[in-house]
């Protein structure tokens, strides 16, 4: 049979792997010098107790004749969604209704998969530093054409960088979508209200979708600025969110996100015809997919209590001490430092014009830390580097400290 000449063609995926390696060696070479780890994504701490409690309950209840549950709607479970309409938007002025918010497992599942709803030749845009993942789903659907020095042919990148303060000029080209993830990762950076209704009104007069990744939205601590994209007024003619309880309740390994598509936002066919994209997506999921399971969503429902809040709150605000810890340490160094506010993740620039790999050698065998070169994030990453807050208090401080002092050694 002929293959995918588009998945078969993808550079390879080596950044965590390469990372992996050179931390195997250095630690099978020196036994002897623990290595702090600043460099994954994924979280550390517990589920909250009160959310672990009733995922067992609901697992232990389909046990049982009453509690049994087969598959659930497509969509998500009303419980959840009607928690999901009250906490994360009414409490913000947005109104939504439960048949625009779709229930998954992961938001790098819909980030993934959203790219079936576009065009094969739709024009794609990022900014640069990125998540990867809207990225490969594009190229691996054809969209990007070929990948030649360390380019994608047709995929559009707006370079965020320190030069610009992480704000991208948006682009004179025609653009058929614009991913857009905020609080950032990799940068760790946000946009104001105003900066992000400029990119809405852009969106609207270009009649270009926005992507918008609000995986990191419950790192934002200051209420001004914007948790969803429909806080911005137009923003649901023109933005599909996606959200996720991976980072805000320690769901990495429990699997439960959602994504928002407003029935007021419209494709268009060949033919000019407008279409709903909510009822594509609705068409799509109900072909592919058979949702989440009963238990995680009762799990996800828990965050919404009292208790559940109480204790989300308590984890949140542990990354976010050692966010600080990062940043506090490395505030008056070269580095220059963006991020750790209202993200998990600090964005640094590699001191001496090294590149990010090259920065990483440095810290791994001069303060035996580890963290992720910005060259894995893209173009637009290179001589940067970034690390994370999901990590203990005392090895979050002691990484401070032994970056700090490593940079005062070159
Ligand atoms: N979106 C961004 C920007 C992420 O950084 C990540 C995970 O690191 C995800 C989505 C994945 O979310 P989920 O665990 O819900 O699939």
């Amino acid at each position: 049979m002929h293959i995918n000449e588009y998945i078969a063609q993808m550079p390879a995926g080596y950044l965590f792997a390469e990372i992996a390696r050179r931390v195997r060696e250095y630690e099978a070479l020196n036994p002897a010098s623990p290595v702090i780890r600043m460099g994954i994504g994924d979280v550390t701490r517990p589920l909250a107790p009160s959310v672990a409690r009733a995922f067992a309950d609901a697992a232990l209840a389909m046990g049982t004749p009453e509690g049994f549950h087969g598959y659930g709607p497509d969509g998500g479970y009303p419980f959840l969604i009607e928690l999901i309409l009250r906490h994360e938007y009414q409490a913000r002025g947005v109104r939504l209704d439960p048949d625009e918010v779709f229930i998954s497992d992961g938001a790098k599942t819909d980030t993934a998969a959203i790219q079936e709803l576009f065009a094969p030749d739709a024009v794609i845009a990022v900014t640069d530093p990125v998540y990867p993942v809207y990225v490969d789903s594009n190229a691996m659907a054809g969209r990007l054409g070929h990948y030649r020095d360390g380019r994608w042919q047709k995929l559009v990148t707006l370079p965020c960088t320190h030069d610009n303060d992480f704000v991208p000029q948006l682009p004179s080209q025609r653009v058929d979508v614009l991913y857009l993830c905020l609080p950032n990762n990799p940068t760790g950076t946000v946009l104001s209200r105003e900066q992000l209704q400029a990119i809405v009104d852009w969106a609207r007069a270009n009649d270009t979708l926005i992507v918008f990744d609000a995986a990191y939205k419950a790192f934002i601590s200051d209420p001004q600025l914007p948790r969803s994209i429909y806080e911005i007024e137009g923003a649901r003619e023109v933005a599909v969110e996606c959200c996720s309880y991976s980072k805000s309740a320690g769901f990495t390994g429990v699997r439960c996100a959602w994504t928002v598509i407003p029935k007021a936002l419209k494709g268009r066919r060949k033919n000019g015809e407008r279409v709903s994209l909510n009822a594509m997506w609705t068409r799509r999921c109900g072909s592919k997919y058979n949702g989440v399971s009963y238990p995680v969503q009762k799990a996800a429902a828990a965050t919404y209590t009292e208790e559940g809040q109480a204790e989300i709150k308590d984890i949140i605000d542990g990354y976010r001490q050692n966010a600080g810890l990062l940043m506090d340490a490395l505030s008056d160094t070269a580095c220059r430092p963006v991020g750790g506010v209202h993200a998990p993740y600090v964005w640094l620039k590699t001191p001496g014009g090294m590149s990010g790999w090259q920065f990483f050698d440095y810290l791994l065998t001069t303060a035996q830390v580890v963290g992720t070169p910005g060259e894995g994030f893209g173009a637009g990453g290179a001589g940067c580097f970034r690390l994370t807050a999901f990590s203990t208090p005392e090895n979050t401080k002691e990484a401070a400290r032994r970056v700090r002092e490593a940079l005062g050694r070159l």
